[in-house]
C-alpha cells in the first residue's frame, strides 16, 4: 500500500502536522517512537503554550495525539529503524515491516545534552531543567545556576534574571564561546556572577535541588570542591538533533540539523522537515508546532501537484 504521507516523530511538530493532514483527509501515518513523545514529556508544567495556562508536558502531548486521532491520523508508537528516499515511493522501515509513502515529514526533534550525573537525572523536573523560557518562572526570587559557556547558556542566564534574584554561570573554561554581544550583556548584568574554570560534580538535594557541588578545574586538590546553595540548575551545554537515521538520505548541516531548502523542503523532493531537528535556535513547543503546520500545508500542496 502506498501512503500519501508518513510523519516520523511524535512531538509537537509531528502531531501538529498530523492534525492538519488528517483534517485534509490525507490519513497520515505517524511513527511516534518508543517511548513516544518528545522533549515535552520530559518537562513538568508547561505554561507558555497558548491556550493552556498550565498543563503537564505529557498531558499536552496526549491531547495533541487524541486530537490527531479524532480526525483520522494513525499513530504507531514504534521506532523507525531505517529509511530509503532514493525511489519515488519513500521507504520507512520498522523492525518487521516496510511502509511506502509518496511524501515524508521528518520531525524527530533534538535532545538537550546533559552532564550525565545521576543526581541530574534524579532531580530533573525538580529544579533541574534545560529550558529557562519554560521553567524560569518557577524560580521567582530564588537563586539558580546555569552551566555552559555558549550562546544558549548566556541567553538562559539573561532570561533567568527576569525571575531569579541571583544567577550564577558555571563554566569549565576562563572564556566564553558565546557571541561578544551576549558576553557584554551578561557581564553588565548585576544579578549574574560567573564562576570560571569550574565543573559541577553533583547536584545536591533529596526532593528538590538544594545546592551544587562545584570543583575548581585549576585545583587538583579534591577538598577544594565547594557546595553552592542554589534552588535551580539549568544545564545549557548544547543540543543534538535526532537525525542519525537520515545521514546520507537528506542533507544535514555540520551539526546534524536537517537543511531546509525552501518552505520546509529538504534536499529530497517529497521529503519535508519540521521542528527542532531543523532548528538550532528557538526550540520551543509552540515554534515546533508551527513548523509542523507549515510542513503539512506544503505536503498538501505537493501531493496535489504530483
Ligand atoms: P555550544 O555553542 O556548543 O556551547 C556549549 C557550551 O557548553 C560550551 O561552552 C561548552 O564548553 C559547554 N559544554 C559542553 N559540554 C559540557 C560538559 N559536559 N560540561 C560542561 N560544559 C560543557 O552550544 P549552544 O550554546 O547551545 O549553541 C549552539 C548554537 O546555537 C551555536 O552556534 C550558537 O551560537 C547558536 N545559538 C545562538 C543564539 C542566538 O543567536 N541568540 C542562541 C542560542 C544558540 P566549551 O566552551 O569548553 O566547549
Amino acid at each position: 500500500m502506498l501512503e500519501d504521507v508518513i510523519i516520523i516523530g511524535g512531538g509537537p511538530a509531528g502531531l501538529s502536522a498530523a492534525i492538519y493532514l488528517a483534517r485534509a483527509n490525507l490519513k497520515p501515518l505517524l511513527f511516534a517512537g518508543s517511548p513516544p513523545g518528545g522533549q515535552l514529556t520530559l518537562t513538568s508544567e508547561v505554561e507558555n503554550y497558548p491556550g493552556f495556562e498550565s498543563i503537564l508536558g505529557s498531558e499536552l502531548i496526549e491531547k495533541m495525539r487524541n486530537q490527531a486521532k479524532k480526525f483520522g491520523a494513525r499513530i504507531m508508537d514504534e521506532n523507525v529503524l531505517k529509511v530509503d528516499f532514493s525511489n519515488k515511493s519513500n521507504k520507512t522501515h520498522l523492525t518487521n515491516k516496510t511502509y511506502l509513502s509518496k511524501s515524508i515529514i521528518i520531525a524527530t526533534g533534538a535532545k538537550a545534552l546533559w552532564l550525565g550525573l545521576e543526581s541530574e537525572t534524579r532531580l530533573r523536573g525538580k529544579g533541574v531543567s534545560t529550558c529557562a523560557t519554560c521553567d524560569g518562572f518557577f524560580f521567582r526570587g530564588k537563586t539558580v545556576t546555569v552551566i555552559g559557556g555558549g550562546d544558549t547558556a548566556l541567553e538562559e542566564a539573561l532570561t533567568l534574571t527576569k525571575f531569579a534574584e541571583k544567577v550564577y554561570i558555571i563554566h569549565r573554561r576562563d572564556f566564553f564561546r558565546a557571541s561578544k554581544i551576549m558576553q557584554e550583556r551578561v557581564k553588565e548584568n548585576k544579578k549574574i556572577e560567573i564562576i570560571w574554570n569550574a565543573v559541577v560534580e553533583e547536584i545536591i538535594g533529596e526532593k528538590h535541588v538544594e545546592a551544587v557541588k562545584v570543583k575548581s578545574q585549576k585545583s587538583k586538590v579534591k577538598s577544594e570542591s565547594q557546595n553552592l546553595k542554589v534552588d535551580g540548575v539549568f544545564v545549557a551545554i548544547g543540543h543534538k538533533p535526532d537525525t542519525d537515521l537520515f545521514k546520507g538520505h537528506v542533507e544535514l548541516d555540520e551539526k546534524g540539523y536537517v537543511k531546509i531548502f525552501e518552505r520546509r523542503r529538504t534536499s529530497v523532493t517529497g521529503v519535508f522537515v519540521a521542528g527542532d531537528c531543523a532548528d538550532p535556535y528557538y526550540k520551543q513547543a509552540v515554534t515546533s508546532a508551527g513548523t509542523g503546520v507549515e510542513a503539512a500545508l506544503e505536503v498538501e500542496r505537493w501531493l496535489e501537484k504530483i
